[in-house]
């Protein structure tokens, strides 16, 4: 239950969000269509000067009389507009549940989804009993071979936290859909949260084993045993974490490619019968690519030498724990306590209206999505949207013909890669299916488990079949946008097509500041570090020549040095290794973006909107879009775990690399940022 399918490892999303649930108190979509002023200069921050930091310059006033609303991880920008649009989302849910829904449809599901969220007196009601057949297959298991058998059947369902698996592009024939094994098996956001000695380390796995003992409680356990229970899911995860690969190891796509004969892959983890297991998971192929196999090889000795009392501590916590926001107040109350409270440092739950809209959304993504886009998506945005997307790739287009450090052999396959980009704007040409969801008012449960048996359903089904890639992984409301490397894809998802990331009624400096930057953003993710390493057809394949390469990696490793000095809550260093493609393409973003904002008429001239010169408004424009406070706690957890760096260093790190950032501010040698010519980084 609540399993999320793993849609693939090497996906480049524009900003971290897993943690945006808002709260209801900004402006209706009416309000936003009517918007006249486009830079919020009450929110800049004077006193400071823009040469000193420029993203307190912009944002300070703002950030100082910011409160996070207590259901929060942060606030600004993404979480505002994930609320607007949480909002609307709710409003056609509820809608939907007042009128008559044909047994079956679009509505109907969504609505009855919905409702059986909400209904937590019928939840409360049913107690544990959700879990009771789990438990009971859990309390048969008699040794490691059933517990094999036992994990594959469940993964289907939704169960199961061991075996990561998912049908996806085989990343050097991508046109091929193959099976992946990748690591899993831990609670804790990453591997060195459980290896870590300092305070607030240990603080975590304190309230996690208070958490895990809570969950036993709850499920029936005595006080001494849950207590006893924990402590041991706590060891064995430990274990299993020895043998992860950390976020940045996850982040070589090479390292991570690795294609096993069926046959190779059992003498290797002779404890696992991967024959069985593979019938089970309805996985008919010879060949496997396992992303991290040092874990199985790792699971393959745990699996035959901890007791299988403890294996089974662990599974039964795996259930408890991932069906705990479709149980009862108690289970929800603890996971909060320990994932909202403790990790992320949010004061109170989030609403349970907001939960259940975004299960919806994760659920049935596709049938809230054409309801959402019908009343909410005004088909005039995509087609602007795609003529900004064509403007900078051009410009893009461009800035690689000039580059001088860049072979012509290289340079026109760069290029070819660049004008094969697929554009994804709004939402998809042709939605997905959920014939086979069953859902009723009744349990959400069970709702519940018919969609992950769906998506399983729907995932199995892909194997052996080419790739489709007109499909998305996004959802059209998401806040968001992502480059997808074996897709060689650049989508934009209907709900970041608004303010203050893109307005109609806005000037250009104001667009491409904003939307401009993320498109560009996108578009660099093809040439970043990772994304360098896939051909235009979405390959991971050398194209470059090793000279090329060699210049491109001495030219990224001062970006990594750079974004290695900032700082943040006085000691917390930034990891320039696992933010580098996201620094890369913030820094090509924003160049090509300024460079597109350039050939427009208001780019050209030099007219003043509110006091604001035109290349002025540009940058603050784009130090607006990252207006985000975040909780201590959120921003400890996306220091170890987030490839995007910390809003301030999202705007500063790339335009103290810009020259016209210099020259648009009058920003002097004395300025703290200032960064003599030679000294500035940038690849694209
Ligand atoms: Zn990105």
């Amino acid at each position: 239950m609540y399993l999320k399918l793993n849609l693939g490892l090497s996906l480049a999303v524009l900003a971290f969000v897993a943690g945006c649930q808002s709260k209801g108190t900004e402006k209706s979509n009416a309000d936003v269509d009517q918007r006249t002023v486009f830079f919020d200069r009450s929110g800049m921050d004077t006193t400071v000067n823009p040469g000193d930091n420029f993203f307190l310059y912009a944002n300070g006033t703002w950030l100082k009389k910011t409160e996070i609303p207590k259901t929060e991880t942060g606030w600004g920008s993404f979480y505002t507009l994930y609320n607007q649009n949480i909002k609307n989302l709710q409003s056609i849910l509820e809608a939907a549940g007042k009128e008559d829904q044909k047994q079956g449809s679009a509505g109907q599901k969504v609505a009855d989804l919905y409702t059986s969220g909400m209904d937590t007196v019928t939840i409360e009601k049913l107690g544990i009993k959700p879990l009771k057949p789990l438990f009971d297959k859990i309390d048969q298991i008699k040794d490691y071979k059933q517990m094999i058998a036992f994990l594959a059947d469940g993964y289907q369902n939704g169960e199961g936290d061991l075996f990561d698996f998912y049908v996806g592009p085989d990343d050097k024939l991508s046109n091929k859909n193959a099976a992946n094994f990748s690591q899993s098996g831990i609670s804790l956001p990453e591997k060195s949260y459980y290896f870590n000695n300092d305070a607030q380390t240990k603080k975590i796995r304190t309230e996690f084993l208070k958490y895990a003992t809570k969950l036993f409680t709850l499920t029936g356990v005595d006080a001494a045993n849950a207590s006893k229970y924990a402590d041991n899911v706590l060891k064995l995860e430990t274990a299993i974490a020895n043998s992860h690969s950390t976020p940045v190891e996850l982040r070589d796509p090479q390292k991570n490619y690795n294609k096993f004969y069926v046959a190779d892959l059992q003498k290797q983890t002779p404890n696992i019968d991967w024959k069985d297991v593979l019938k089970r998971l309805k996985i008919k192929t010879d060949t496997l690519l396992v992303g991290q196999p040092k874990y199985y090889q790792s699971l393959n000795t745990l699996f035959a030498t901890q007791p299988i009392e403890i294996w089974k501590q662990k599974l039964k916590f795996d259930a408890a724990n991932n069906a705990s926001t479709a149980l009862g107040k108690a289970f929800r109350d603890a996971r909060f306590e320990f994932y909202g409270r403790t990790l992320s440092g949010q004061q109170a739950p989030t609403e349970r209206w907001k939960t259940i809209v975004n299960s919806t959304d994760r659920n049935l993504g596709e049938l809230l999505g054409q309801l959402y886009v019908e009343q909410y998506f005004k088909p005039e945005a995509k087609e602007r949207m795609l003529s900004l997307v064509n403007n900078l790739q051009k410009v893009y287009h461009s800035r690689m013909e000039k580059l001088d450090w860049m072979s012509p052999e290289t340079k026109e396959k760069a290029e070819a890669k660049l004008a094969a980009f697929i554009k994804k704007i709004g939402y998809p040409d042709k939605w997905k299916k959920y014939d086979d969801v069953e859902i009723s008012k009744g349990t959400y449960y069970a709702n519940l488990q018919s969609s992950d048996r769906h998506a399983y359903k729907e995932m199995i089904d892909k194997l052996g079949k080419p790739v489709d890639k007109t499909e998305w992984v996004m959802t059209p409301p998401t806040v968001n946008a992502y480059y997808n490397p074996s897709f060689n894809e650049i989508v934009f998802p209907a709900g970041i097509l608004q303010f203050p990331f893109f307005d109609f009624n806005a000037d250009d400096a104001i667009n491409y500041g904003a939307i401009g930057a993320v498109i560009g953003h996108e578009m660099t993710h093809g040439f970043d570090d990772q994304g360098r390493q896939y051909d235009k057809d979405g390959n991971l394949k050398e194209w470059w020549t090793a000279a090329d390469a060699t210049k491109f990696t001495a030219k990224a490793k001062k970006v990594t040095e750079l974004y290695n000095g900032f700082t943040l809550m006085d000691d917390q260093h930034v990891n320039g290794s696992l933010t580098l493609g996201e620094n890369l393409a913030d820094i090509g973003g924003l160049n090509i973006a300024y460079e597109a904002f350039k050939l427009t008429q208001q780019g050209k001239g030099n007219t003043k909107i509110d006091g604001l010169s035109p290349d002025q408004r540009f940058f603050l424009s784009f130090a607006q879009v990252w207006r985000i406070k975040t909780r201590d706690e959120t921003m400890r957890v996306r220091l170890k775990t987030d490839p995007h760096s910390p809003e301030m260093f999202r705007v500063n790190g790339p335009v103290y690399s810009m020259e016209a950032f210099y020259k648009a501010f009058n920003i002097q040698p004395t300025a703290k940022m200032f960064v003599a010519p030679a000294n500035r980084v940038g690849v694209w």
